[in-house]
Formats: C-alpha cells, structure tokens, sequence
C-alpha cells in the first residue's frame, strides 16, 4: 500500500492523507488548520474517492474546494455530512470578517450534497476490488473509523477517543494489518474524567456565588453540547451561544449518532439561547454561566464577553479543549496573556484550563494499538509521535512526514 501526506501527519491540523493502490487512488480527509489566515496542506491530485471521519475544519474544512475542483464521490455519515456544511459556510462567514479568502464558494458549498454518499457504521460498501466499513471512532458524534479490506486489512482512526463521553461511547479496536493511528495525546495522559467534571461543577459554582460571571469558551461542535450536558442541575444560570446552538439542534435531528437523545435534550432545555447583544450585556450584569465559540478564542462571542469580565478577579474564564500552537487560547494558556482588538494584554480575572479532550491519551493509544495487533503502525496527526512510538516496540512503526512517499506491505 503506497500513501503520502498531504498535510496533517506531524501536527494537530489540516489532515490529507492520500492513498495510491493499484485499482484506486483515494483521499481521506481534507482540512485545513484555522488561523487568521488558516494553513493549508498541499492540492489534491485527482482521486477516485475520498472518506470522511469527521466534520472538524481540520479534518473537512477543504471539503468543498475538493468537491468542487475534483469531484470525488464522498463517503460519510450523515451526522458528518450535515456539519461538514454548517462549518464550511461559516468558514466563508469568519474569512470574510477576518479578511482572508478561502479557496471556494456558497455555491460550492452548497453543490456538496451532489458529491455526498452515506454510510452506516458496520455496513460494507464496496469500491470495486476493495471493500470498506465505517465505525464510530467515539470522537464526536457521527465520527469515523475506517476500515479497508484489499487483501491485507488497514485501519484507519481519524480523530478518536476510548472512553466513553456524555455523547458518544467510546471506540473499540479492530484486528487488522496495517493501523493508521492519531497521535494527539502521544506523551501526555488524561485526568480522571469524573473526577475533573465535579472540579468544574465545583468551579463555575464558586464563580457564581460570588457574583462572577463564568466564560466558558468551548468548541461549536460536541464540546459545547458536552459542557451543557456537565452543567445540568447545577442550579445556576447557563447560557449558550455562538454556532454551538445550531450544532445542537443537528445533533437532535439525527439521534443515532447520540449515546442518549433525552439526556442531551434535557440539558439543553436547562440551557438559555443568547442571541444578540442586548441579551449578552443583560446576562453579563446578572451573572451566570456562558458556554460560547470559538473555543480557541480566535474569534466569536467569547472574546466579547471576556473584554466585559477580563478586569475583575470574581469573574472566570474556563477553557475547555485543546488549544492549537498559534491561537489566543494557547497564548493565554501559556503566557497568560490574551489578545482582544489588537491590544495583548493580561486579565485579572481568574483563568483555568480543564482538559475535557475527546482524543485518547497516551496510555490508551498504546492499549488500542496492542488490541488491534497490527503488523505495521502509522503515528500521525500529532507533534510528539516520537513519544508514542517509544512503547511501540513490538511494531513496524512509522512517523511520516508531510509530502513523502511510503509504502507499507
Ligand atoms: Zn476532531
Ligand atoms: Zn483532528
């Protein structure tokens, strides 16, 4: 099996991986990183097909230019397929305001369905010689694993999680040959997960009690839902707003992809919609909490509600997913400083990260790699692979780089 990479194998971000066999060439996956302006990984040859794990920009964000330039049949659940179009039209929305130009158009983006297959997890479809079957990576609802049969069996992850979150159960191995595996979390482990939702729950509390407001940026889709799920009967107010509304309402209309549809309703029914201004500056004054894009704060309405509640020490802001290398949230992550309007500076407020991620940590990739016993393993999508494949004795390991040819047998 010949493959190389378009972008994405040894960073968190724009994700291409292509591969060449003798009957297809095929694509899986085509983001790009976001930033201002966002990083793109190298053009798309002409393919066959292209699979698609799942929505996240990094991971679908060049789906329409590939669409519209290529015009590859695209194979994805439908949960993924709504998204996809969610996202790309308010990628086209940010561009315009951020004053960068994305590589496609409204009326490519809304052409996609032309190109769109849907899958069902476990169900085989088959691309002449070759043979695939979709599974829930347990990442976000409606990701996707990939498995392809040609003889020799390849797995490939996408973006994937063990354990099981409040909106989808987490992933479970697959014997195979050949693992393409994410590598995120390569050197690093998670804290226990109930343990640091009660720390949460704890901390948006105190916050309120003393009079503060708790800013909780979060990723539009699946964190966002997630945190309001974890926020459920606290007794406080909890705001949402940004896109994750309109996530949660995809998320609804499709329950399949959910561990539990009345679960995730009846957090939400707890949950105010903001929609504008007015109604952000009254909650500001009375207090509560707000979940609200963009969870990297690199724009969006968190940045206007920490410029309200930067300068008071009563007030929170409480970051809750993986922030990228470049963005605002890492620099507040790391250097405690933030950028708002142009001006970087310091709040005075009170700052915490809690690490809610949706990816497997480093223990739990190598569990996952000894249970699918492959016989060749590819690290990417990560920036410490070289971590992970240190436990990797037993395996052919591989750590490529973007835009090099490989061949695996
Ligand atoms: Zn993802
Ligand atoms: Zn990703």
């Amino acid at each position: 099996m010949k493959f190389s990479f378009l972008g994405g194998a040894e960073e968190v971000g724009m994700a291409g991986i292509l591969f060449d066999l003798p009957e297809y060439r095929f694509l899986l996956d085509y983001g790009f990183t976001p930033g201002k302006p966002p990083s793109f990984p190298k053009e798309s040859p002409n393919i066959d097909f292209c699979l698609l794990t799942h929505a996240h920009v990094d991971h679908s964000g060049l789906i329409p230019w590939l669409s519209s330039a290529r015009g590859p049949r695209i194979f994805a659940t439908t949960m993924t397929q709504s998204i996809t179009e969610i996202l790309a039209r308010d990628n086209l929305k940010v561009s315009k305001l951020e004053g960068y130009s994305l590589p496609f158009s409204e009326g490519d983006v809304a052409s996609l369905r032309n190109y769109f297959e849907p899958i069902e997890y476990g169900e085989k479809f088959e691309l002449g010689e070759i043979d695939v079957r979709g599974y829930s990576s347990g990442h976000i609802p409606g990701s996707t694993m990939f498995e392809i049969n040609n003889g020799s069996r390849t797995l490939i992850t996408g973006d994937m999680n063990t354990v099981d979150s409040m909106l989808v159960d987490g992933v479970k191995p697959i014997r195979c040959d050949n693992l393409f595996i994410e590598s995120t979390y390569a050197g690093r482990e998670h804290p226990n997960r109930e343990e640091l939702v009660k720390e949460f729950r704890d901390d948006v509390s105190d916050t309120i009690k003393r009079g503060g407001v708790a800013v909780i940026p979060a990723f539009a889709v699946a964190r966002s839902q997630e945190v309001a799920m974890m926020l459920e009967s606290l007794g406080v107010d909890v705001y949402l707003d940004g896109m994750s509304k309109r996530i949660a309402t995809t998320f609804l209309s499709d329950g399949k992809f959910l561990r539990s549809v009345s679960k995730l309703k009846k957090a939400l029914s707890q949950v105010k919609f903001v929609n504008n201004d007015s109604h952000r500056k009254k909650l500001l004054k009375n207090g509560g909490a707000v979940i609200t894009t963009s969870g990297m704060l690199d724009g969006g309405p968190a940045l206007f509600y920490i410029k309200h509640i930067k300068d008071d020490e009563k007030n929170s802001i409480f970051l809750t997913g993986y922030q990228v290398e470049g963005t605002n949230g890492r620099r507040l992550l790391d250097t405690g400083m933030i950028e708002l309007d142009g001006d970087i500076g310091k709040p005075k407020c009170n700052v915490k990260f809690f690490d809610f991620s949706a990816h497997a940590d480093h223990r739990a990739l190598v569990k996952f790699i000894d249970e699918c016993s492959p016989k060749n393993v590819v690290l990417y999508h990560g920036d410490k692979r070289e971590l992970l494949a240190k436990d990797l004795s037993n395996y052919n390991v591989l750590l490529p780089k973007d835009g090099e040819n490989y061949e695996i047998a």
